[in-house]
């Protein structure tokens, strides 16, 4: 797990954090699948789209998506298929991208990163997957471990392409990625109409997954209709002016974590959140600790 996560989880529940240092979960959540899928094929040297795809599929069987759906072929094909175009989009012609170096705090506590080198190496980039893109959720990902932390930690800025992607419903994402509308006769592709209206009940709605039109067809298809704009958002951030205040609170926040001999207290608010569902939830809330016997793997 990158230190961000780490942080991250730390900010819902130490012992979630504490956990997710010792423990890897049974299962992962969808967006997590889709999150390592798409950063799988933007550093893959073949086809992004194409490994960022077949790695969505694998992980979907091992370790398997975390989810109540029953129709887990579905998820899966729409997961993959949704990694596939974005890696694909992301990347376009850039050759694969690099991770930072794994760098030392001043207290020696080390930094995983899980932010990209950007093409000259002098910045770091990110993809940021949202349901929602609005001011408050802008201003959350600026203060983010993700952004934030790591620009202190490397002294540099970050570019984020952030993708819209609406909540996941029914094992479903509805955007423009994932869904649009056929004409019945010319078979036109299309997303919204110029003047708002809905389509009529005459056009088809399609799924990406299960439609035939090639990436590059789908994409054409979206800038005619203006959704590509509404849907990617590229934002370029300095390193904050409080760099070191930062980078002194996450070597507080990693001490405490590793220093602690047993499960920090718990946050109950926090086990089914909905934007960040606790991955020992299935163990925890009755009183039990991650083990092999329940499905966690144990780190080394
Ligand atoms: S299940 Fe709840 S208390 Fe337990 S680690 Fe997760 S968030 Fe914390």
């Amino acid at each position: 797990m990158n230190t961000a996560k780490t942080l991250l989880s730390s900010d819902l529940c130490e012992r979630r954090a504490w956990y997710s240092l010792r423990w890897a979960a049974p299962f992962l959540a969808p967006k997590e699948i889709l999150y390592l899928a798409v950063e799988h094929g933007l550093c893959s040297t073949g086809d992004a789209g194409e490994s960022a795809e077949s790695h969505a599929m694998d992980l979907c069987v091992d370790p398997g998506v975390d989810t109540s759906e029953e129709d887990l072929l579905g998820l899966a094909q729409h997961i993959a298929s949704l990694a596939n175009f974005l890696a694909w989009l992301l990347r376009g012609s850039q050759t694969p991208y690099k991770r930072p170096e794994t760098i030392s705090l001043p207290d020696g506590t080390p930094w995983t990163s899980g932010a990209f080198l950007n093409g000259s190496e002098t910045h770091l980039r990110r993809v940021v997957l949202v349901d929602r893109w609005d001011s408050w959720t802008q201003l959350a990902m600026e203060r983010s471990w993700d952004v934030a932390g790591e620009c202190s930690v490397y002294g540099v800025g970050i570019d984020c392409v952030v993708v819209e992607l609406g909540s996941l419903r029914k094992g479903r994402w509805s955007n423009p990625f994932t869904r649009a509308y056929r004409h019945p006769v010319a078979k036109t592709l299309r997303f919204k109409k110029r003047d708002g209206d809905d389509f009529g009940s005459t056009w088809i709605k399609v799924e990406r997954e299960h439609d035939n039109a090639s990436r590059e067809d789908w994409l054409d298809a979206m800038g005619d209709d203006g959704v590509l704009a509404e849907s990617i958002h590229v934002l370029s951030m300095e390193a904050p002016q409080r760099g070191s205040a930062i980078i002194a609170l996450a070597q507080s926040k990693l001490e405490r974590i590793w220093a602690a001999g047993e499960p920090p207290e718990e946050n109950l608010s926090m086990c089914y959140d909905r934007i960040h569902p606790c991955p020992f939830r299935a163990c925890c809330p009755r009183g039990l600790e991650p083990s092999s016997e329940t499905g966690f793997v144990p780190f080394p």
